[in-house]
């Protein structure tokens, strides 16, 4: 038996997807720059999924550009837009609870010499606006932040963010790694204000290996890879057609239920929280801000990895902190004003449309069963 909850890690590949990308393996397996039929036939594959991801975030087809996953489309995100604007605006605004391929790209242009100014939760644990209109300046080129965080669920006011940016400085580009919203919660581009968007397939039960960027009609980004010129010059390198494909088909799916998904998260969040209210020494470490797909939270006295390895006994898979910090401790749990010894002891719970009640019932069974077994050893 598998109860998966890692969600925010990876999601398992859906039906539509493996056909989809199996498909294109042995049978529609042209190369979209070939002249022939087979080359027209994929590259039909490429814009299709490129409508749909355009319908999924109400934008044109042409605006959606094909990478690796995010984190080639947030690299591309930011020094991109550094080739492109950075020469004399040397300034970067972000956040300080980026995910690594946000936060590793702005380090290194620190070092290059880049000022960057990291936005903080303030006193309430909240994302105000206000410091972001002050960290931005006539030499600030780019606007980095996330929608949804991938430790504990907490989402940006990123559409009033990226829109008082643009009232303030309209030349400023402003990127959004949308990722863990992506098919979650209502991500428009309208909406969001963002002038890039990067997602990723394997958060939205497609494979790992393929994601995209949204680039809106006239901004330049400088490519980071050179080549053959696909994708119209912004990322050279053959497109991945199988994953391409399948990316599409789970988009496709998912887009029918993004409404009654949500409302299932909420119905199990819910549902957990209010039993994990009645246990003691159990801390969440979420607000009402939060996703509902990603519940963080702290058995106290129980370190996250002896939780974690109980759990996965039982066949019960969860997350300590965020899968990519490797058990690093959590930088974004203490931006929210969290303590160390909580941080130490926080799991992250993340879910999927095939969760079930009874599933997070046994999720809560197995914790009563942990504190009784380890609390006060
Ligand atoms: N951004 C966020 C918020 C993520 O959670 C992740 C993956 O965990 C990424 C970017 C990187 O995505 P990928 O695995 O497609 O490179």
């Amino acid at each position: 038996m598998v109860i998966y909850l890692d969600n925010a890690a990876t999601t398992k590949v859906c039906n539509e997807a493996v056909k989809a990308i199996t498909g294109c393996l042995q049978v529609k397996y042209g190369n979209p720059s070939s002249l022939h039929g087979m080359g027209i036939e994929a590259e039909k594959i490429i814009d299709n999924t490129r409508k749909i991801i355009g319908m999924a975030l109400a934008c044109e087809p042409e605006c959606i550009y094909f990478t690796s996953g995010a984190t080639e489309s947030n690299n591309l995100a930011i020094f991109g837009t550094v080739g492109a604007y950075g020469k004399r605006k040397r300034k970067i605004v972000t956040t300080s609870i980026e995910h690594p391929s946000v936060s590793e790209c702005m380090n290194k242009l620190e070092e290059n010499g880049f000022d960057i100014v990291r936005v903080s939760p303030n006193s309430m644990g909240e994302f105000a606006v206000e410091d972001f209109i002050n960290a931005v300046d006539e030499n600030t080129c780019l606007v980095s932040a996330m929608l949804v965080n991938n430790e504990n669920g907490y989402i940006l006011p990123i559409g009033e963010i990226f829109k008082a940016i643009k009232r303030k400085n309209p030349d400023i580009i402003t990127h959004c790694d949308g990722v863990q919203g992506f098919m979650k919660i209502p991500m428009k581009v309208k909406e969001l204000n963002a002038d890039l968007i990067s997602i990723s397939g394997h958060k939205v039960h497609s494979a790992k290996g393929v994601g995209a960027i949204y680039k809106k009609r006239g901004i330049r980004l400088e490519p980071t890879c050179f080549g053959g010129g696909q994708e119209k010059g912004v990322r050279s390198g053959t497109e991945s057609v199988p994953l391409i494909a399948g990316l599409g088909a789970s988009v496709e799916e998912l887009a029918k239920t993004i409404d009654f998904r949500l409302e299932r998260a909420k119905e199990l969040q819910e549902y957990f929280l209010e039993k994990l209210k009645k246990l003691d020494d159990v801390i969440i470490n979420i607000d009402n801000n939060n996703m509902p797909y990603i519940i963080n939270l702290s058995i106290k006295g129980i370190r996250s990895e002896i939780m974690l390895h109980f759990l996965e006994e039982k066949g019960i898979y969860v997350s300590s902190g965020s899968a990519c910090s490797k058990g690093a401790k959590s930088s974004v749990l203490r931006e929210f004003g969290i303590k160390d010894e909580i941080i130490d002891s926080s799991i992250r719970i993340s879910t999927s449309y095939e969760n079930t009640i009874k599933e997070m019932e046994m999720l809560i069974d197995a914790i009563v069963e942990a504190k009784q077994r380890f609390k006060f050893n």
